[in-house]
């Protein structure tokens, strides 16, 4: 069991697109997405990015028995590490893939047996050992024992995105990306999903400035962020999904506009443990 019995939450990768390792992003993390959440030391985990490799190997040697893997969405940068979690190859773990953003007539089993396909990747899916497949739909309540409720609503992203809110022990937790906004017209789904949330982790790719050029990409800024959480009464936003072209520097800035801005934001940063 994990150290950490209690709520959190650790970003195992924080960016957007594609992983950037390197001199100029080596504070905030190069990794694409991934989060690990604990609830009462029970694993949750959302999105498989490369992020995903690292918590896998500290998951294999803990051997939890059961893992529930949520995808925010399947964008290569959401996905890509699956392959490599060293989980879905163990006997004496079940690894449980959930999907919500999929349209009528696709699962999320096919979607990860075509990533992982010749001449794609050497290794098929049929590799994996003990695992099992879930399709939802976004909305559809999701209570996994003890005491954990998952709540869920589409995002507004190209091929669909789903965000979630876990609740556990009396408190929230939201993660909300991949989504684009319309300016000056907050997302009503979003909205409901993260409201009195006591954090929420949000698509903050782009700055409101560079947004115009973007438009379409289904992406969102850590302005638009606060400007939710202040809406919905959130306590506390975290600014997440970087842009790979945003370097340590540039975050930084963002940083300290944001807590002006809002006090107590949190810029993600790769291994940042935080509680609710
Ligand atoms: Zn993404
Ligand atoms: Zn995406």
């Amino acid at each position: 069991m994990s150290d950490r019995g209690d709520f959190s939450i650790k970003f195992w990768g924080v960016r957007g697109s594609i992983a950037c390792p390197g001199p100029e992003t080596v504070r905030y993390g190069g990794n694409t997405t991934c989060l690990e959440i604990r609830c009462g030391g029970y694993p949750l985990v959302i999105d498989g990015g490369t992020g995903l490799r690292l918590l896998g190997s500290q998951l294999a040697k803990e051997r939890p028995g059961r893992i529930d893997l949520f995808f925010t969405h399947t964008h290569f940068d959401h996905v890509v590490g699956v392959p490599f979690f060293q989980p879905a190859y163990l006997k004496d773990m079940t690894v449980h893939f959930w999907a919500g953003h999929l349209p009528e007539g696709q699962t999320l089993k096919h979607v990860l047996h075509d990533m992982m396909m010749a001449p794609l990747f050497p290794v098929p899916l049929h590799y994996f050992e003990d695992c099992e497949y879930h399709d939802f739909r976004p909305g559809q309540e999701i209570i996994l024992g003890p005491g954990i409720r998952i709540t869920s609503a589409p995002l507004n992203h190209p091929n669909g995105a789903c965000g979630y809110r876990i609740e556990y022990g009396g408190k929230s937790i939201c993660v909300v990306t991949d989504t684009e906004h319309v300016p000056n017209t907050p997302d009503e789904n979003v909205l409901n999903l993260i409201r009195g949330a006591d954090l929420m982790v949000y698509d903050s790719m782009f700055t409101d400035e560079e947004f115009p050029r973007f438009t379409g990409w289904g992406h969102s800024t850590w302005q638009e962020a606060l400007r939710l959480a202040d809406a919905a009464d959130v306590k506390r936003a975290v600014v997440f999904h970087h842009d790979p072209n945003h370097d340590d520097a540039f975050m930084d800035q963002i940083a300290r506009k944001a807590s002006q801005r809002r006090p107590g934001t949190v810029i993600a940063q790769e291994l940042m443990v935080l509680r609710p």
